[in-house]
C-alpha cells in the first residue's frame, strides 16, 4: 500500500482518487476550494461523449476559425495575449490540424472512451451514487446545418459496415428528437450515436466526494492549497505543501486541472495547457415545456444541450482569452439567442443560470497520464473538453501505472 497525494477536487481528481484506494493504496485529497468541482467540472455540458471524441484540431479547422472570428454570435473569440504560453499553445494547436493527425488522435480518443465507458460502469456498481447524479442514457444526434458538412460526415458513418452511428435525414432527426421540428428546415441532416450519456457531473462530484469520505483510507482536505512539493531523495517528489502544514506522501498525482500548469512549472516540468473558456446555461424545465430527450449536438454553431434532471443544460463556445471566468453579456446574449432559435419551447430561458468555465486544453485534444521524469509525481491532466467522459478510464490508468503495473491502454500520445 502507498500513501498517494492527489492535488484537486475535480471530476478528474475524485476519480482518481477512488481508482487508488479500489486498488488498496490511502489518499489524502487536497482541494483548494471550500467544495469538490468549482473549477471546470461545475457546470459542464454533462455530455458522456464515449463515441464523439474527434479533437477540435483538424484539417480545415483555422480557415473556419477565420469565418467564425468575424461572426458576432459564432463559437469562437480570441484575444492576444502578450505571454507565451498563448502563442506556444496556438502554434502547437495549428501544427495539430492535419486530416492525419486529427484521424491518429481520434483512433486513441475512442479506444480511450470505450474503456472510460466500462470503468464508469464499474464504478457505478461499486460505489451506488444514486439517482441524485441524474444519469440517462437517451443517445447522442449531432445536427448539421451545412449540407456539404453533412454529406462527408455522412458518406464516413455509411462507409462504416455495422458501425453504430447512423445518418439520418432531416425528418428522420425531427422523428427521433420532436423538440427540432421548429428547426427542421435549416437542417440538413444528423448522425445519432445510440448509448451515449448525460449526467450531472457536479452532483457525480459531490455524491462520489461523500462515498471517499466515508472510505477508511481516504482523507479529504477542503481549502488546502498545494503551493509546492516536498523533495525527496534525487529529486523526487515527497509529498505537498499547504498552507495547513505538510503532506508527505509515496505517489502524488497532479489532478488540478489548469492550474496544474503552475504546480508542475515548480519542478521543472513545462505542461501545453491553455484555457479554452466556454459559457453554460441552466435554465428550469416545467410542465408546458418541450425539451430534448436526446442529448443534441449542433455541430456548426458548437452547442450542446442536454437535459439533466428538470433541467435544460445548454454549453458552448470557444474563447481564448487567458484565465478569465467572468461572464461576459455579450457572449450569453449571442447564446440566448442561438438557443431561443434552436429549442424555442424547451426550458424557462428569462430564469436560466449563466456560468463561464475553463477547459484545462492540449493542442492536441488529448489529455497528459502518468510519469513527468519527476520520480513520485504522476499527471492526470488536459482533459479539456471532455474531460466528465474520460475520467474514469485516466483514472484508472494513473492507478495502475502508479500502483506500478503497466496501463491498461497504450500511452502513445497521452503521455507527456
Ligand atoms: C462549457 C464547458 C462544457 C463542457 N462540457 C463537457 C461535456 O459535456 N462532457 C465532458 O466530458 N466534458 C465537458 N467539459 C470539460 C470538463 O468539464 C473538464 O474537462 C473537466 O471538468 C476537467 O476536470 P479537472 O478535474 O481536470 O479540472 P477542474 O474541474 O477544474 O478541477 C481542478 C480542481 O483543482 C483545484 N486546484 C487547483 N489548483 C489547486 C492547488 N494548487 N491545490 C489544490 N487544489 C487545486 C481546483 O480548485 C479545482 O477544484 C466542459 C467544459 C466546459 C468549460
Amino acid at each position: 500500500m502507498k500513501h498517494c497525494v492527489v492535488i484537486g477536487g475535480g471530476v478528474v481528481g475524485l476519480t482518481t482518487a477512488w481508482a487508488l484506494l479500489e486498488r488498496g493504496h490511502a489518499v489524502t485529497l487536497v482541494e483548494r476550494g471550500g467544495a469538490v468541482a468549482q473549477g471546470a467540472s461545475r457546470a459542464n455540458g454533462g455530455q458522456l461523449s464515449y463515441r464523439y471524441v474527434s479533437p477540435l484540431a483538424d484539417a480545415g479547422v483555422p480557415q473556419k476559425a477565420l469565418r467564425w472570428l468575424l461572426d458576432p454570435d459564432g463559437p469562437l473569440r480570441f484575444k492576444p495575449e502578450a505571454r507565451w504560453a498563448q502563442w506556444s499553445w496556438l502554434i502547437a494547436f495549428l501544427r495539430n490540424c492535419r486530416g492525419p493527425v486529427n484521424r491518429r488522435a481520434t483512433e486513441r480518443l475512442l479506444a480511450l472512451g470505450a474503456y472510460s465507458q466500462a470503468a464508469f460502469a464499474r464504478l457505478q456498481a461499486e460505489a451506488a451514487l444514486g439517482d441524485s447524479i441524474a444519469l440517462r442514457a437517451p443517445g447522442k444526434l449531432v445536427v448539421y446545418r451545412q449540407p456539404a458538412e453533412f454529406a462527408r460526415v455522412a458518406a464516413r458513418v455509411r462507409a462504416q459496415d455495422g458501425g453504430v452511428e447512423q445518418a439520418l435525414s432531416p425528418r428522420d432527426c425531427v422523428a427521433l428528437e420532436p423538440a427540432l421540428a421548429d428547426t427542421e428546415a435549416a437542417l440538413a441532416g444528423g448522425i445519432f450515436t445510440p448509448g451515449e450519456a448525460v449526467a450531472d457531473c457536479h452532483a457525480f462530484c459531490q455524491a462520489l466526494f461523500a462515498r471517499l469520505q466515508a472510505h477508511p483510507r481516504f482523507t479529504g482536505r477542503l481549502d488546502a492549497q498545494a503551493d509546492g512539493f516536498l523533495a525527496g531523495p534525487g529529486g523526487a517528489v515527497a509529498g505537498v505543501r499547504t498552507p495547513a502544514g505538510e503532506v508527505p506522501a509515496d505517489a502524488v498525482v497532479l489532478a488540478a486541472g489548469l492550474h496544474s500548469r503552475a504546480l508542475a512549472a515548480g519542478v521543472g516540468v513545462a505542461l501545453p495547457l491553455y484555457p479554452l473558456k466556454g459559457y453554460s446555461l441552466t435554465a428550469p424545465i416545467a410542465g408546458g415545456h418541450r425539451p430534448p430527450e436526446v442529448s443534441v449536438t449542433d455541430f456548426e454553431k458548437k452547442i450542446l444541450y442536454a437535459r439533466i434532471g428538470n433541467e435544460l443544460r445548454v454549453a458552448a463556445m470557444v474563447d481564448l482569452v487567458g484565465d478569465d471566468t467572468r461572464l461576459d453579456t455579450g457572449r450569453l446574449a449571442s447564446l440566448q439567442r442561438s438557443v431561443r432559435a434552436t429549442f424555442p419551447h424547451a426550458a424557462d430561458y428569462d430564469r436560466a443560470t449563466p456560468w463561464a468555465g475553463l477547459r484545462p486544453a492540449t493542442p492536441g485534444g488529448a489529455p497528459i497520464l502518468g510519469a513527468c521524469g519527476v520520480p513520485g509525481l504522476w499527471l492526470n491532466v488536459g482533459h479539456g473538453a471532455l474531460g466528465f467522459t474520460f475520467s474514469f478510464a485516466t483514472a484508472d490508468i494513473v492507478a495502475e501505472l502508479v500502483s506500478g503495473r503497466a496501463s491498461p491502454l497504450p500511452l502513445d500520445g497521452l503521455s507527456l
